[in-house]
């Protein structure tokens, strides 16, 4: 189906494209005040359905936000929302923002949050990216700090990861890694960060500073599957030159090779071994672990 025929879960309703709209005065659209997921579907399969719930939950307590729904109404909404849209393969975008109020900050003026489901084909990544790696650079715009607004909240306010974003395009980069205040590598603009050193795998912990990515424990997973070991461990930009592997990870990434960083070439500068077989025993899971639709 063509994407403008593309059927739009909204609160409650399975509704045309175009007329899934909310208010300007949506607390979301104001402030960015509001929650969102995004999910992948491979044949049929939506990848680990519960866990991003259940990280969807979690931000919305985290932030005082009622969802109006059920978490097992929220699952068959989903699941109604691809059907209806007869998708087999795709990406899923889940938002819960704040709902409409007044124009002050206050989301108590806002008495019920919206509920948007977008199911759509996923823009795929080029596959030169997954042969070849990455060039990456890290930016001068440092990560969320935890204690301002935490990385693990999945909010609507994701002006950080713009900004990151805009810093890659800027240095001629698709991508770009964060650190913290105190100079530890936290993630990407929109994906979790790996180096492997002598076969050992490490992945910043999520408190300094990252979102709990959904693929990121999966590729956890993989590595004890594997018996790769595998440690949550702080680690610094130079840390990440002089790694053998170095490689990111996302639900519509999944797993990235990532060949330089600042202009230093990561082991021999080619996707590494491990990257290569942990990209392939996570496609091998992902028609695996999920919900049915
Ligand atoms: N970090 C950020 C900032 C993200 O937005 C995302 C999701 N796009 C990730 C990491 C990866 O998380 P997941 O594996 O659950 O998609």
């Amino acid at each position: 189906e063509q994407s403008a025929d593309r059927k739009i879960y909204l609160n409650g309703q399975l509704v045309p494209k175009s007329q899934a709209v909310v208010s300007v005065f949506d607390h979301g659209f104001l402030y960015g005040d509001g929650i969102f997921e995004g999910i992948r579907i491979y044949d049929g399969v939506i990848f680990r359905l519960d866990e991003h719930l259940v990280r969807l939950y979690e931000s919305a307590k985290s932030i005082l936000l009622t969802i109006p729904l059920t978490f097992d109404e929220m699952a068959d909404a989903i699941v109604e929302t691809v059907r209806a849209n007869h998708l087999q393969s795709g990406y899923i975008r889940v938002v819960v923002s704040r709902g409409e109020g007044d124009l002050g900050l206050d989301p108590r003026s806002c008495p019920r949050a919206n509920v948007v489901v977008i199911a759509d084909t996923v823009r795929l990544f080029p596959q030169e990216l997954y042969d070849h790696g990455l060039r990456i650079v890290t930016v001068p715009t440092q990560r969320n700090s935890p204690a301002a607004l935490n990385p693990q909240i999945k909010s609507l306010n994701y002006l950080n990861s713009v900004l990151v974003k805009m810093e890659a395009a800027n240095s001629g980069v698709l991508e770009a890694l964060t650190v913290n205040a105190q100079g530890y590598v936290c993630e990407g603009s929109g994906d979790n960060v790996f180096i492997v050193k002598r076969r050992k795998v490490y992945t910043p912990p999520i408190y300094l500073g990252a979102l709990d990515g959904i693929t990121r424990r999966a590729i956890m997973d993989v590595c004890e599957k594997l018996e790769l070991p595998l440690s949550e461990t702080p680690f610094t930009r130079h840390d990440v030159y002089v790694a053998d592997e170095c490689f990111l990870t996302g639900t519509a990434a999944e797993v990235i090779p990532v060949i330089e960083v600042d202009g230093r070439e990561i082991g021999n500068g080619k996707p590494g071994p491990i990257t290569q077989q942990l990209l392939k025993e996570f496609r091998k899971i992902v028609r695996e672990q999920g919900r049915r639709v």
